[in-house]
């Protein structure tokens, strides 16, 4: 057999691995809403893209995931994912899919944009912060367009809140740097332990004045609009 051809180098191949759906109540009205709404191998294939666009380059980007499988059952929460290097396991509650009824296609495509970038974000041998870990996954839900309307950038007391706080405050860091600055973030977690000191290396700042510059800005945008 020859060779396969080679790939276009104007359009980055990723590598996207095999999807599995497991239902496991098909009587639950959950399940009658997802099948209806979702389109489970393009939605998970558009997360696996969306991971790969927003922290890797074609060059970077692991290959070590074979297998995604979604499992949808009942349960309290919303969803959370887990597996070995090769093979992930995202479970997704029935319960939120019938929660989320109103929007429900944005709502679960978003909360599979996030769960799939756990699958392949670096997480510092352990060691990085959950709130890091968390905005990471939102930034790239936030990029890919799944805005949920209850999010906004708010600020606080901890630049690692985690979510949509984070994400949005990870977002400003990406807009003043240039593309690529949450890319480096993610690059640093890789095969090392956590040190505060990747946002100076990325950013040219410490995190902590970096959220102090951010939270200010944000307070004079919303004085501006009255807000405040
Ligand atoms: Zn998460």
């Amino acid at each position: 057999m020859p060779p396969p051809a080679q790939q276009s180098n104007s359009l980055p191949h990723w590598n996207i691995p095999n999807f599995v759906l497991r239902v496991e109540d098909l009587d639950h009205e959950g399940a009658t809403i997802f099948l209806d709404n979702v389109k489970p191998k393009e939605a998970l294939k558009l997360a696996v893209e969306a991971s790969y666009t927003w922290l890797y380059t074609p060059l970077t980007a692991p290959k070590h995931v074979k297998t995604i499988t979604l499992v949808l059952r009942s349960f309290d929460g919303v969803a959370y994912t887990f597996g070995t290097h090769v093979d992930k396991e995202i479970h997704l509650s029935l319960d939120y899919v019938v929660g989320s009824a109103p929007r429900v296609k944005d709502e679960i495509e978003g909360v599979l944009v996030h769960e799939v970038v756990h699958c392949y974000q670096y997480n510092a041998l352990n060691t990085c912060p959950g709130g890091l870990i968390e905005g990471i996954a939102d930034f790239v839900r936030l990029n890919a367009g799944y805005v949920p309307p209850h999010w906004k950038p708010t600020g606080g007391d901890k630049w690692d809140k985690g979510y949509d706080t984070t994400a949005y405050f990870l977002n400003w860091i990406e807009r003043r740097c240039g593309r690529g600055a949450v890319r480096r973030l993610n690059a640093f977690l890789k095969d090392r332990k956590y040190d505060t000191k990747i946002f100076l290396a990325v950013a040219g700042d410490s995190v902590d004045v970096l959220w102090n510059t951010y939270c200010q800005e944000l307070k004079e945008q919303y004085e501006q609009k009255g807000l405040v």
